[in-house]
């Protein structure tokens, strides 16, 4: 019996140890980790880096709260800037605060240049900003907003990759689009970059707010730094989590300066949002993706990957669908029972992660190895032909 609330569907498999991108289980099992945490382990497990700058920094000091300076989150979103459109940033802990903070964000600077009337946030049928009120009530999805009413207003929906369906849906009370550059849990879809270069269009023709979640596909897991780099398009709001500490609770809102004026003192904050040690952390990720050649060597992975994941496909038609994703977001739609085929993968020492419309995901570490990639396909291919 588990003390623990039973929110969660846990596998029964605890770890005691990792190390890269295996994982060694409390019964003594080696598995290869390519769920990563759910996109949030960019350097896979026990990374010496990320191990020398927390050891290092909780020797000096952990938590002061964002009443003082903080030096290490100067750095920090210097580093963010100087690599985006960005060129403000707040902290926060999370993807989902992340999210709240950007609605906050657009909603206030109407309000500060006296618009207050736009308000209402223009987001995908069945999405997935996470799960706190607003976020689950912006996914438009009814199996995440079941029993959680009353309903948190201020949100519209438009139908996926339907460039018509969000410009019927565009109002005077409209204030933003918000939507995942590349959707993850909503089952790896990615947006064409020319619906990015659309939305954008009609963003400013409109002179509303462009919020891109990069929550799960930014921080190199796209190949690029951020996925909408692709489409050569410029958000104005980005809010960012996962992959940034790298298995450390972090959450961020980049912004840029024109949208930032509107977050004077008092309007938004957290207690430990950007504390020391968070951004000792994030200081790290940063200067390791971005060291010489670390993205391009995700996007040779990618197309590796993609490429014999192609091959599986066309061998096994009756259990591969559709190979989706784009860096290493990966995605196979299984034309199978979905929770067994991950069982089956599980059995066999590799693991991965549901997303929706019967896909499995496909998250490797960023710094995974080819041989990795290679066991994994060694083992996709073995549970293929079992079916
Ligand atoms: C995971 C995720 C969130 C929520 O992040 P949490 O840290 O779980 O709050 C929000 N948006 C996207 C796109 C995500 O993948």
């Amino acid at each position: 019996m588990s003390f623990l609330a039973s929110n969660y569907n846990r596998r029964k498999i605890g770890f005691k140890r990792g190390k890269g991108s295996f994982l060694f289980s409390t019964d003594n099992k080696k598995y290869l980790d390519f769920l990563s945490g759910i996109a949030v382990n960019t350097l896979g497990h026990s990374n010496p880096s990320l191990i020398k700058a927390l050891n290092s920094q909780a020797k000096k000091v952990w938590h002061v709260s964002n009443s003082f300076q903080i030096p290490e989150g100067e750095i920090l979103a210097k580093k963010l800037a100087k690599k985006t459109f960005a060129d403000k940033v707040i902290f926060v802990n999370s993807g989902a605060e992340a999210n709240e903070a950007a609605i906050k964000i657009a909603r206030r600077y109407f309000y500060s240049i006296g618009k207050p009337y736009k308000n209402r946030i223009l987001c995908i049928k069945n999405s997935f900003h996470g799960r706190t009120l607003a976020n689950i009530f912006a996914s438009g999805s009814k199996k995440m907003t079941e029993g959680f009413g009353p309903k948190v207003s201020g949100f519209d929906h438009f139908k996926y990759a339907d460039i018509k369906s969000l410009k019927s849906k565009i109002s005077k009370k409209t204030a933003a689009v918000f939507f995942e550059t590349a959707m993850g849990e909503s089952g790896i879809k990615v947006h064409s970059n020319k619906f990015l270069r659309d939305v954008r269009k009609i963003c400013n023709e409109k002179k509303i707010l462009l919020i891109l979640d990069e929550v799960q596909c930014g921080i190199g897991r796209s190949g690029k730094f951020f996925a909408y780099e692709y489409a050569n398009v410029k958000p104005d709001i980005v809010p960012i989590a996962k992959g940034i500490g790298g298995g450390f609770p972090i959450g961020a809102v980049l912004m840029t300066k024109k949208v930032s004026k509107c977050m004077t003192p008092g309007t938004h904050g957290s207690t430990y949002g950007g504390n020391p040690l968070a951004m000792a952390i994030g200081n790290t990720i940063m200067d390791q993706v971005f060291k010489r050649g670390f993205l391009k060597n995700v996007r040779k992975n990618s197309k590796y990957f993609i490429d014999q994941l192609n091959l599986t496909k066309k061998k096994y038609p009756n259990v591969i669908e559709e190979v989706r994703g784009i860096g290493l977001l990966l995605g196979l739609k299984t034309k199978v029972e979905l929770g067994t085929f991950i069982n089956k993968l599980t059995k066999n020492k590799l693991l991965t992660i549901r997303a929706a419309e019967n896909v499995v995901r496909i998250l490797p570490p960023l710094n995974v190895k080819k041989k990795e990639i290679d066991l994994a396909l060694k083992i996709i291919n073995k549970v293929c032909s079992e079916y």
